[in-house]
């Protein structure tokens, strides 16, 4: 086999490698195990915020109501008084008026006062569901933290392989036809992939397409040869 060739099939397996390398980070239980802690966080601060947007509402509302409620307060004192200063002589009539007017303020206290009551419970309540999710937030991120050290040491570990697969890479690419070199990283950026295929029969194993018998017939003397369809590298293995 022509040596060129042999370098770059040697730089091609090497690339090929750190492909796998590649592929090996992007597979790691541990970071899918991340990105899930990540989403569940994203959705937990989401639902915590709506949780705090509803509890200040609440809040909101539970004040509303108790300024209604001392309002109610105030005018039933007032009526009260009204009522224990009456004259002897005032007439049943108004009495009666009096008592009934009595008789509502109360009632409307005493609703505002129920309504008050309801919407405290509620408050507790979602107050208290946002304190829960904050708390699971927390213990997703305290696993995170747990986890995310031994994430990027298996990064770093495979990135170090990376590393000296391209060392040894660049090592060989000194020793190859700069034109070569040139001709076979244009091919790859072009496929991104690698470029080189051996050549059985008369189709590209790049693109499955036949080739021209020119291309074949200039195959068989050169170190490679481009396919005219997709630009893979054709070579003939001896
Ligand atoms: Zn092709």
């Amino acid at each position: 086999m022509n040596p060129q060739l042999e370098l770059l099939l040697k730089i091609q397996s090497i690339e090929m490698r750190i492909a796998g390398y590649e592929d090996e980070k992007k597979k790691l239980p541990v970071r899918k195990q991340l990105s899930e802690i990540i989403a569940d966080v994203n959705s937990m601060q989401d639902m915590y915020s709506r949780t705090e947007s509803v509890v200040a509402k609440m809040e909101q509302n539970c004040n509303e109501l108790k300024k209604l409620y001392e309002q109610c307060l105030k005018k039933y004192d007032s009526v009260q008084k009204k009522f224990e200063a009456v004259s002897d002589d005032t007439p049943t009539e108004e009495i009666e008026q009096m008592l009934s007017g009595i008789a509502s303020v109360r009632h409307s206290a005493e609703k505002k006062n129920a309504e008050l009551a309801k919407i405290k419970q509620q408050l507790e309540k979602a107050s208290k569901m946002a304190t829960e999710i904050g708390k699971n937030i927390n213990q997703r991120k305290q696993v995170y933290d747990k986890l995310k050290p031994e994430y990027d040491k298996l990064v770093a570990e495979i990135d170090e392989k990376i590393n000296n697969e391209k060392i040894s890479a660049k090592e060989i690419e000194k020793d190859v036809d700069e034109g070569l070199l040139k001709r076979y990283k244009s091919a790859e950026s072009k496929l991104n992939r690698p470029p080189l295929f051996e050549l059985r029969g008369s189709s590209c194993r790049g693109c499955n397409m036949a080739i021209s018998n020119v291309v074949k017939k200039k195959v068989a003397s050169e170190v490679f040869v481009e396919c005219e369809n997709c630009g893979a590298l054709l070579y003939i293995a001896d």
